[in-house]
């Protein structure tokens, strides 16, 4: 290598090594830095993490008066990682916050209140897993006092909480137990200020007691409404409606036209749990048994013995969830007063209803006198016998096996019956005083079936100062239905 050659090397060598050092100077070397990443991604890398948290502060106002807080903070995906990191193009702080604020919601401090579903022993899930944002922790705790308050009343529940609750005399209720069945943790934490933060804590328990937000079913009372009306018309049971509109204290309160009531269907965030030892008399309403005897006819009926009600003292373990019982086991019952059972008796003699056209039963007490025979008389025929000399009201009976057909009052006939003997003969009584039976009734011969009377048109015509003149039985007997087609026989040919 000539000399020149060598001289070249060099200074090529030395110019390249004070090119590496200026580079090194000017691009190479590290910096600390931030990188910014949102939901996992990179957005940028500013040099002051304290800066852009100090825009994000001071550029924030709405949410500070909104939710009257001095303080607002990143979003809850923003993370900012300090890096060593060589040739990266730095934002400025308010470049990374503009390209931020758009997208994502910033934060304040507060709770984070998960309502812990319930799953039952066979994995049926009764409720959800419930997040529930609240800038501080009494907002939460007034809320469940209050949803608690709808459910169980507060002298029960200081009493409880207390150890203070009436001794158990007699009768009465002592609770044994009360807890909200779901676990609940309470989470201190920046809070997304995109979704719903509870600074109120009326509207906290409304959301905890109907489960939503969203506005209730109104219903604006008319002229005549009741509350259990209005509730079983919109699916609501008493108790519901009473809790949605708590002004009630019961169903027999009054409405007045034009009132506005709420049909919110109650959908608890969570599970009270309320468990009572009760001990209480009840009524036990008696029972009714039949007696049947065989030597009273069908149709008979007659109460041998009034039922009593009878009283019982009952102790019960009751549980409740969200105030509707869930369980009730009975542990105890005394007898106080024992129930007396009703019976009643009734005749199972089956009545002969078809009539022996050879035997007829003589249709009045004995003697007796017949004032007028069966044949014509002034050019008509008397259709049957004019029976009397028994007395007024003295005994009417049926003369043969038969179904009262007709059992009435008429002008001319006054009370009368006709008998159906359903072998082709009927039997008529009238004028009768009372009548014993009644249509589509069995009766056998010689059942009473009335007394004698002088109802209707009779001769001599009965007087207020002769009350009873013209009292006798007008006895006919046809073969066929009477007046119908019906042809009248002589009675006395029977007897
Ligand atoms: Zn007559």
């Amino acid at each position: 290598m000539s000399k020149k050659g060598i001289i070249t090397i060099i200074v090529c060598a030395l110019i390249s090594s004070i090119a590496l050092f200026w580079g090194y100077e000017t691009f190479k070397s590290p910096q600390e830095l931030y990188r910014v990443y949102l939901s996992g991604k990179t957005i940028g890398y500013i040099k002051d993490k304290e800066l852009l948290e100090t825009y994000i502060d001071d550029e924030q106002i709405e949410i500070k008066d909104k939710y009257k807080v001095d303080k607002v903070y990143a979003p809850n995906n923003l993370d900012i990682i300090k890096e060593i990191t060589y040739n990266k193009k730095v934002s400025t702080e308010k470049e990374i916050y503009e390209s931020i604020k758009d997208i994502a919601p910033f934060t304040i401090q507060g709770y984070t209140v998960t309502i812990k579903g319930i799953i039952e022993e066979d994995g049926t899930v009764t409720s959800k897993d419930k997040e529930i944002y609240v800038l501080n922790k009494e907002t939460f705790e007034d809320a469940v006092k209050t949803t608690v308050s709808v459910f169980v009343t507060d002298t029960d529940y200081q009493n409880f909480i207390n150890g203070t609750q009436p001794e158990l005399k007699d009768v009465g209720k002592l609770i044994e137990d009360i807890y909200i069945q779901n676990q609940i943790t309470i989470k201190q934490g920046n809070i997304s200020t995109e979704g719903k933060i509870f600074t109120n804590s009326d509207e906290l328990s409304r959301y905890l007691l109907f489960g939503t937000l969203e506005e209730q079913k109104k219903y604006t009372v008319k002229s005549g409404d009741v509350i259990s009306d209005i509730a079983y018309n919109n699916k609501l049971s008493v108790k519901e409606f009473l809790i949605a509109n708590p002004e009630f204290t019961s169903e027999n309160n009054l409405l007045y036209e034009g009132q506005v009531v709420n049909l919110g269907l109650i959908n608890p965030l969570f599970s009270l749990i309320e468990e009572d030892h009760v001990v209480e008399i009840q009524t036990q309403k008696f029972n009714t048994k039949i007696e049947y005897d065989s030597s009273l006819l069908v149709g008979f009926e007659k109460v041998k013995q009034q039922g009593v009600n009878g009283t019982l003292k009952v102790t019960k373990k009751v549980q409740k969830n969200n105030g509707e019982v869930e369980l009730s086991v009975i542990t105890n019952t005394e007898v106080i007063k024992p129930a007396v059972n009703k019976i009643i008796v009734k005749g199972s003699k089956v009545v002969p209803t078809i009539g022996n056209p050879g035997v007829w039963y003589w249709p009045t007490n004995k003697p007796y006198d017949i004032t007028s025979y069966f044949g014509y008389r002034w050019g008509k025929l008397h259709e049957g016998l004019d029976i009397s000399g028994t007395g007024y009201g003295s005994p009417i009976y049926a003369a043969n096996n038969g179904t009262v057909e007709i059992a009435r009052w008429d002008k001319t006939n006054g009370y009368y019956i006709y008998i159906n003997h359903n072998n082709g003969y009927y039997s008529v009584y009238a004028h009768m005083k009372e009548l014993y039976v009644k249509p589509g009734q069995a009766v056998s011969m010689g059942t009473q079936i009335g007394t004698m009377g002088n109802s209707g048109y009779v001769v001599p015509k009965p007087t207020a100062a002769y009350p009873t003149r013209g009292t006798h039985l007008h006895f006919s007997i046809y073969k066929g239905y009477p007046y119908r087609g019906g042809v009248a026989v002589n009675p006395l040919r029977f007897y």
